[in-house]
């Protein structure tokens, strides 16, 4: 048996330990409907409400702050109801501090120890706060509630087209069911996702996309699940494949690629290579941070705003939105609040940290991964088991004092790179 913090996994079956409404909702949470999230306490509406697209994990997340904040909040999802697809993610124990105790059962894990492989090597880091693996559609009915809670209003099967200014305030445009209609916004969040059509409203640049695969198999016998692994193959792709176990039964098997058809065709051959059967497919595109995204626009006197993948809140470095997109949400939900920028501040730093460690690592050939494999010595693989990458920052200062030379082999990854 797997102990967690907050419940415990009994055969692969979470029983959660919160009591109250939470509790409830996990026993019978699973068929929400648009109605029950939407009655909490009455706020005025029209005019002063904000409006948020997209009814995922950033939007969400970002509802329930700014209503908790006493704001009057609607959010319009396109989905006809909230059923979100499975989807196994890993994030680190950043987590546990940015959700409640309802989020906190969609974990499903928790991984100790890293290993990575690159052409025959391979070195392992122990995590000493372990990473957590969730599943999202529990993560995604969890933060529903607890906007619903703070008094979001939801409107699903609501399509947003567009936005222009109006006397006070925003006019927004909306398809349900085919029939267009007009709302009317103090001012409007963009959580609608990497292909974000507010953004492209309000005149926002689009964002580049990656494509991101990953397979459900049958945990492999020889993994434990505890741990992750991470294989570098710069022939088939500049990011990596991972295995996530998510139970001692099943692991998320994945990779990120650059061009569609080539990265399915790699993955394809590795998952053979590997004897893995897949269970199930997931797989979408995955915004690739590049530069600081501005998240605030004045449309008229009128804010919009954007979060999560909809402003490239990725950390670019392993390809990670959760606990990113959640300290955008924040950061946003504050500007709206009017309680400070100190979020965004330190999540603009983080995500430059993670572009610049990206960089470095984009154009690595395979005898530079060699290199920095060998070069993890035991006390750079303590920084590495100590400091986790939502702190990439610290982590890469601690990483160069304990092994200097692994600013060399950055360096040679930057130049080449420029090449
Ligand atoms: C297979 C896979 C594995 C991943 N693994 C990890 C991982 O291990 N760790 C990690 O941290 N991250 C991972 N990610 C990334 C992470 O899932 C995303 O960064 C995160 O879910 C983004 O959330 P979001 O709310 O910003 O956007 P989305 O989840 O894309 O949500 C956008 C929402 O907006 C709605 N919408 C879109 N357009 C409109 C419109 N016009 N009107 C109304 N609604 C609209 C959509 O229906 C959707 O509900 C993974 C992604 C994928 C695809």
């Amino acid at each position: 048996m797997v102990r967690l913090r907050g419940f415990a996994i009994l055969f692969g079956t979470p029983v959660h330990v919160a009591s109250g409404v939470g509790q409830l909702f996990l026993l019978t949470g699973l068929a929400n409907t648009v109605t029950e999230l939407g009655s909490g306490p009455a706020k005025a509406r029209g005019e002063n409400e904000v409006v948020i697209v997209g009814g995922s994990a950033a939007g969400l997340y970002t509802a329930a702050r700014v209503a908790q904040g006493g704001c009057a909040v609607r959010v319009l999802e396109s989905k006809p109801t909230l059923d979100p697809p499975q989807r196994t993610l890993i994030v680190t124990d950043h987590f546990r501090r940015q959700v409640n105790g309802a989020a906190r059962a969609s974990i499903l894990n928790e991984i100790r120890r890293f290993e990575l492989f690159t052409n025959g090597r391979s070195a392992v880091v122990s995590l000493e706060r372990p990473d957590l693996i969730i599943e999202r559609s529990r993560l995604i009915r969890a933060l529903a509630r607890e906007a619903g809670e703070a008094g979001a209003h939801f409107e699903y099967g609501t399509r947003f087209l567009g936005l222009a200014p109006k006397d006070r305030g925003l006019r927004v445009q909306v398809d349900r069911d085919g029939k267009h209609d007009e709302l009317h916004a103090q001012s409007v969040v963009g959580a609608d996702g990497a292909t974000s059509r507010v953004a492209r409203a309000a005149g926002w640049p689009a964002v580049e996309t990656v494509p991101l695969v990953q397979a459900l198999i049958q945990l492999p016998k020889d993994c434990p699940a505890d741990t992750t692994r991470v294989w570098f193959v710069p022939d088939d792709t500049p990011y990596f494949y991972w295995l996530i176990p998510e139970s001692s039964e099943r692991a998320a098997f994945g990779v990120i690629g650059e061009q569609g058809r080539d990265t399915k065709r790699h993955f394809d051959r590795f998952l053979e290579k590997k004897g893995f059967e897949p269970l199930e497919w997931q797989g979408a595109r995955i915004p690739v941070y590049r530069r600081w995204v501005s998240v605030e626009r004045n449309l008229g006197g009128s804010k919009v705003y954007l979060v999560g993948d909809a402003a490239a809140q990725v950390k670019v470095s392993t390809i990670g939105g959760i606990v990113t997109g959640f300290r955008g949400a924040r950061g946003v939900a504050d500007a709206i609040l009017r309680k400070g920028r100190g979020e965004l501040r330190a999540l603009r730093r983080e995500l430059a940290t993670h572009w610049l460690v990206r960089r470095a690592l984009h154009h690595f050939h395979q005898d530079d991964y060699c290199r920095l494999v060998d070069m993890l010595n035991d006390s750079a693989r303590e920084s590495l088991g100590e400091i986790n990458r939502d702190e990439a920052t610290r982590l890469l200062w601690s990483l160069v004092r304990r092994q200097p030379r692994l600013a060399l082999l950055g360096l040679r990854g930057l130049l080449l790179g420029r090449r």
